[in-house]
């Protein structure tokens, strides 16, 4: 370990903890692959989704990273620059959201704070539907929708929040469900929660695919289902799609897309790898919700035009190599080799995921309830083995996360499966 370790208490305080025992200090990357400071070379199974959405220094973004800031580097809420405007366009267009406006932010919590200002602002109210096990952010109102309580400090919360059944479905008496059971019991739900609502609701904000809280998804459609009752009332459907967009899944560009029975949502909100390393998020939502605030609301680095160079120049690799296509293909070899590896393995209760979004859930043998030791011990032997993994689940730690850059070719997904089988047998 570098002297970092002993140092990094300047940057973090005591209730953010790193991955491994021995924390990595990374130096470099290209490709599906990053460097630590000690010269080991590891796979990236997890970037992906943090990051760096097509590959590890992408010349093509380097490129336009690097020229954008050898020209320029300002403000843009004050100003107009092109890289912003034409990625705002075509992420509207891409959005399938009609008459879609564009608001770039830094962050996806930045991004669902928009979200449900607008939201709020639109609605004049400030009660939302969130659902449970779910994450959003870290600023005071998205920790406050946050139903995933391990990632959600502070029982404060500016907006009064409900909470409703839907993102997890096999646990409890959810479990024996069919998808047609499940959805209705869900729907159930809901309107059983909109019926306890004191006043107006403004919003529901849901991920298609819960990220933190251990890549659990749906059944296809109850979005759709919800979007039904929600028209009822006039709430607005938010999907927050931080870690579903961009054809990670592979079937689909939006996670949304999964439920599209009933149209898109009015807005969603995307971040994490779509700058493949630079800070971008954004919302997309219809123009009369887009212009509901009363007074100006700017962001000095949303739409700055070295992000937003970075955003185009990965955008247009990601369409024009069709990363979605091949999200799901590879994602969908990787995905069978592990059910494959994990069917002997009594501790895995499931592996799941679309495209390149996969989790591997582990619970102890005997209890069935999370394997929080198994989970901390996979993470740590595949690293020895040269493979970086995330961590999540409703503990935060009962799942493997899967998620490696969408570029990832089918040898590297072998010899990412191959290395984690030998990490799950040793434990
Ligand atoms: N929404 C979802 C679904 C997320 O997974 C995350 C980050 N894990 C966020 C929002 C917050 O994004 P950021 O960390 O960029 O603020």
């Amino acid at each position: 370990m570098t002297d970092l370790y002993d140092r990094h208490r300047a940057v973090m305080p005591e209730w953010l903890n790193l991955y491994y025992q021995q924390p990595i200090e990374l130096t470099h990357g290209e490709g599906r692959y990053v460097w630590g400071a000690d010269g080991r070379k590891y796979l990236d199974f997890f970037g992906g989704i943090l990051t760096t959405m097509t590959a590890h220094a992408l010349p093509e973004v380097t490129k336009a990273v690097s020229e954008q800031a050898g020209r320029i580097i300002h403000s843009s809420t004050l100003y107009l620059n092109r890289p912003m405007v034409e990625l705002a366009e075509r992420v509207a267009a891409l959005s399938g959201i009609p008459d879609a406006r564009v608001f770039f932010t830094t962050s996806g919590t930045e991004a669902n704070d928009a979200a449900l200002l607008l939201a709020t602002a639109h609605r004049r109210a400030n009660q939302i539907v969130a659902m449970r096990n779910s994450y959003h952010g870290r600023s005071f109102t998205t920790v406050g929708i946050t139903g995933n309580q391990s990632w959600s400090p502070t029982s404060l919360s500016p907006l009064q929040t409900l909470y409703v059944h839907g993102g997890v479905r096999n646990r409890g008496p959810y479990a024996s469900l069919s998808d047609a059971e499940f959805t209705a019991a869900c729907v159930a739900d809901l309107r059983d929660m909109l019926g306890q609502a004191r006043g107006e609701v403004a919003a529901l904000i849901a991920e298609p695919i819960q990220g933190v809280g251990g890549f659990t998804s749906p059944p296809d459609g109850l979005y759709a289902a919800f979007r039904e009752v929600l028209a009822e009332h006039g709430i607005l459907w938010i999907s927050d799609e931080v870690q579903t967009g961009w054809g990670r899944t592979g079937e689909h560009f939006w996670g949304w897309q999964a439920h599209a029975r009933s149209g898109p949502p009015d807005m969603l909100t995307f971040a994490k790898g779509i700058g493949n390393g630079m800070s971008i998020g954004g919302v997309v939502a219809r123009a009369e919700v887009m212009n509901s605030l009363d007074s100006r609301s700017i962001s000095t680095f949303g739409g700055s035009p070295v992000t937003m160079a970075a955003g185009l120049a990965n955008l247009t690799y990601l369409l024009e190599h069709d990363l979605q296509g091949n999200a799901r293909r590879v994602g969908g070899l990787l995905i069978e080799r592990l059910r494959a590896i994990c069917a002997q393995l009594p501790g895995v209760r499931e592996v799941r995921g679309r495209g390149l979004m996969i989790g591997i859930e582990l619970v102890e043998p005997g209890t069935g309830e999370p394997d929080r030791r198994a989970v901390a011990a996979v993470l740590e032997a595949a690293r020895e083995g040269g493979l970086l993994i995330g961590l999540g689940g409703a503990h935060s730690t009962s799942v493997l996360r899967l998620t490696p850059p969408l570029s990832l070719t089918v040898a590297e997904a072998e010899e990412g499966a191959a290395i984690l089988e030998q990490a799950l047998r040793s434990v």
